[in-house]
């Protein structure tokens, strides 16, 4: 029999209602100086066992004391209790994954994926390796990257060029970089596969290459090294006052020989020793004031004046490598405001080494020729892509076809 209706038969249906679970929420919490993995856990409302259970479970994969300030945690978890879920950075490249679960907390890493690529690029050079007009792949440039690449070509060249006076208009280089990128474009390692540089008319050109458990170093084309015996200079800023023997002396107020170089740079930039050598003064030394002079092979002495600080561990006897930090840039002594005044002399005569002929470092030993050349003609090949820039006034007609 039909009942008749009046409404929709309710009968079978109804409604429930089932609160939906609200959406997990993360926060992120940073470890700060001083403070300790624990106290971070601490203030995100888990119990005392919990953080210990946590904090057990981590240290399986790191030293809980070896996290450095800094370190990012993300804890995510339903809102107004603790995180079900943590992540926290181990390294630059991996993150340890905490979950909850009935039985305690389960655990894993995650590596970050690492891309690896190629890049090209090209640059004509406007006043100094900082102001250059780009080319080639420039559209895969990460934020702050060109100036990473400034630094290490300056580096690579240091021996060869002073990048604080040798630098001119319509120079120009390119390079093949190998990268290592990480999924948000970060740069995790970078090396030149190859740099050509055109500075006054001649290229030099940077090729690297391995010694089998040696330092990666840099030859040019015919496998002799760049690198020298001596860095070309002690800071990387502008010469103010070169080697003369005749200069206005602004303190003294008259003329008198200047048998140094002065590089205008700030106060407390790390002064750099030009060679290897022995430490032979390391003080207070009348117009020099707080000095640093270094004895190297071949009868060279070199001097650092001025300086607001000498390095700890910078005194009389000690060995010192080439490029290790002795002294920071002051205005000690006979000084009208910060500069480093630096010295350069031969079986105890002042010298120019700006104009000295300085000695290089050995070439490519005969045994390794053959693999040097191999990776040479590949990085040469790699750079022949993109064309190193000519500046527009230099730049000649089309050849004419005959
Ligand atoms: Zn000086």
């Amino acid at each position: 029999m039909l009942r008749s209706r009046t409404g929709p038969d309710t009968r079978d249906l109804r409604t429930v209602y089932v609160p939906a679970p609200p959406p997990p929420e993360s926060v992120y919490d940073t470890l700060r100086s001083g403070e300790t993995l624990a106290e971070v856990l601490d203030g995100h409302g888990f119990s005392p066992q919990q953080i210990y259970d946590l904090i057990e479970v981590v240290r399986q994969y790191k030293s809980p004391r070896r996290f450095r300030p800094g370190v990012v945690l993300q804890l995510t978890g339903p809102p107004d209790s603790p995180a079900e879920r943590i992540l926290l950075q181990l390294n630059e490249d991996s993150l340890l994954k905490l979950d909850a679960r009935p039985e305690g907390w389960a655990s894993d890493v995650a590596t970050v994926p690492i891309m690896v690529d190629t890049l090209l690029l090209a640059g004509l050079i406007e006043s100094s390796l900082w102001y250059a007009d780009l080319s080639g792949q420039v559209d895969r440039l990460g934020e702050g990257e060109f100036q990473e690449y400034v630094f290490d070509l300056a580096d690579v060249f240091a021996w060869k060029v002073d990048f604080t006076r040798d630098i001119r208009r319509g120079d120009a280089f390119r390079v093949a970089i190998e990268r290592e990128l990480r999924p948000d474009g970060t740069l995790r390692s970078r090396r030149f596969l190859g740099i050509e540089l055109r500075n006054r008319g001649s290229v030099l050109s940077a090729i690297p290459f391995t010694r089998p458990a040696g330092q990666r170093e840099y030859f040019d084309v015919d496998g002799e090294a760049l690198k020298g015996v001596f860095l070309r200079y002690p800071v990387p800023y502008r010469i103010t006052s070169g080697f003369s023997n005749r200069r206005y002396h602004p303190v003294l107020k008259r003329y008198r020989a200047h048998r140094g170089t002065d590089y205008g740079a700030p106060h407390g930039t790390q002064v750099k020793a030009t060679a290897a050598g022995t430490i032979t003064r390391a003080g207070t030394w009348g117009s020099y004031g707080r000095m640093v002079e270094i004895r190297h092979t071949r009868g060279i002495q070199t001097r650092y004046a001025h300086l607001s600080s000498i390095g700890a561990g910078i005194r009389v006897g000690a060995r010192v490598d080439q490029g290790q930090a002795i002294g920071r840039v002051g205005s000690t002594g006979l000084s009208t405001g910060p500069h480093l005044h630096y010295e350069f002399l031969q079986n105890g005569a002042h010298r120019n080494p700006s104009t000295m002929n300085l000695p290089s470092a050995p070439a490519l030993e005969e045994q390794y020729r053959a693999e040097f050349m191999a990776g040479r003609d590949a990085a040469l090949d790699l750079l022949s892509v993109v064309a190193l820039p000519v500046a527009p006034s230099d730049e000649i007609g089309p050849a004419v076809a005959d």
